[in-house]
């Protein structure tokens, strides 16, 4: 059996998931959608860098192979919830900290009774006429008479019509719940949330597919967290370290600065979304002169050609200013190292 058309399969092939994303990029019904200051992803505006490509690399030619310099250009993401442009990154980079966090939180579970986080939904009764905030507050009553301590909460403000693209205010929240979960009419009777069991995650892919599905359609404010964690997973009880994101060269272990490209060097500039070696001539370091300086993204353009544009941006300055006086030193010391004796001057671990 074959479905009737290619539009059938398309339809079908979509995940949840993909659906959520269409519709936040493309109904005009989620832009006004407000539940006490609370928006959905992507209904705000993006930044002038946003998805625009930037050229990090690394000229110490000397340690490279036949003397090229090294590019690893990147698309740059401001990894907002409400940026239009960015907000997929935004999705990706949170799953991706919860999953670390539960991850983290399983791994020093071994030797008491293992559970699963499994995935609940809680739904309190005429929760539209609630502020957030009261909302929080029963949902802090209700997690004690179900004996709910260590967990994930994502906030949904809405539901939505069957294909998505209309979003109706129902509160609820998203739990993953560690430990044993109640007694679901016992529950109901005490409390008259009702709770609606959606089965355990499993691995870790499990949990970072339910966190992005969440929060491709979860209610964002700003200064209120999209994820919160209760109990033992809490920030408080369970540290978990920040993901390096730094990039260095694969060659001689600096790391990467920002450059611009040449575009009349007499040799070809690299493919926009180049990464490897390249002729060194294409490229020249972009210097923190003062704090204004701006710093050039690329576009490319429908004919696979690119256009330079420079703009201001706080984060690009600050890597500037990190990173330079480190490739300096390096560079100074691996010239020294011509003289033997210098070695006992300058011990690499110095730059550390
Ligand atoms: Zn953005
Ligand atoms: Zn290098």
């Amino acid at each position: 059996m074959y479905p009737a058309n290619s539009q059938t399969i398309l339809v079908q092939s979509k995940t949840a998931y993909q659906n959520y994303i269409h519709q936040a990029q493309t109904s005009p019904y989620w832009k006004n959608a407000d539940f006490d200051g609370f928006s959905l992803v992507a209904q705000g505006q993006s930044k002038e860098y946003c998805k625009k490509w930037i050229s990090y690399g690394c000229d110490n030619v000397k340690q490279h192979p036949h003397k090229q310099h090294y590019a690893e250009h990147q698309l740059k993401s401001c990894k907002v919830a409400f940026c239009p442009k960015c907000f997929e990154s935004w999705i990706g980079r949170q799953a991706n900290r919860t999953t670390r966090r539960l991850s983290k939180f399983l791994e020093s579970r071994t030797i008491r009774k293992h559970y699963k986080f499994r995935h609940i939904i809680l739904s309190p009764p005429n929760a539209e006429k609630m502020s957030y905030k009261q909302l929080k507050r029963n949902l802090d009553f209700v997690l004690k008479v179900g004996n709910i301590k260590t967990c994930a909460i994502v906030f949904h403000p809405f539901r939505f019509n069957k294909d998505k693209s209309v979003p109706v205010i129902s509160p609820h929240f998203h739990l993953l719940v560690y430990g044993h979960v109640t007694n679901t009419t016992e529950f109901y009777n005490k409390t008259k949330w009702t709770i609606k069991n959606k089965g355990d995650l499993k691995e870790d892919r499990d949990i970072f597919s339910c966190v992005r599905y969440l929060l491709s359609h979860a209610g964002v404010r700003k200064s209120t967290h999209a994820v919160r964690y209760l109990g033992d997973i809490s920030y408080r009880k369970l540290k978990v370290e920040k993901e390096s994101n730094i990039p260095h060269c694969p060659y001689c272990e600096l790391p990467l600065r920002i450059f611009s490209i040449n575009f009349s060097s007499g040799h070809e500039p690299p493919p926009i979304d180049y990464v490897g070696l390249w002729d060194s001539s294409c490229f020249s370091p972009v210097e923190d002169i003062d704090n204004d300086t701006k710093i050039p993204f690329y576009e490319m353009n429908d004919n696979g050609t690119y256009t330079e544009h420079k703009i201001y941006s706080f984060e690009e300055l600050l890597h500037i200013k990190m990173n330079t006086p480190k490739i300096t030193h390096h560079k100074y010391f691996m010239n020294q190292l011509r003289f033997k004796t210098s070695i006992n001057c300058l011990k690499i671990t110095s730059f550390n």
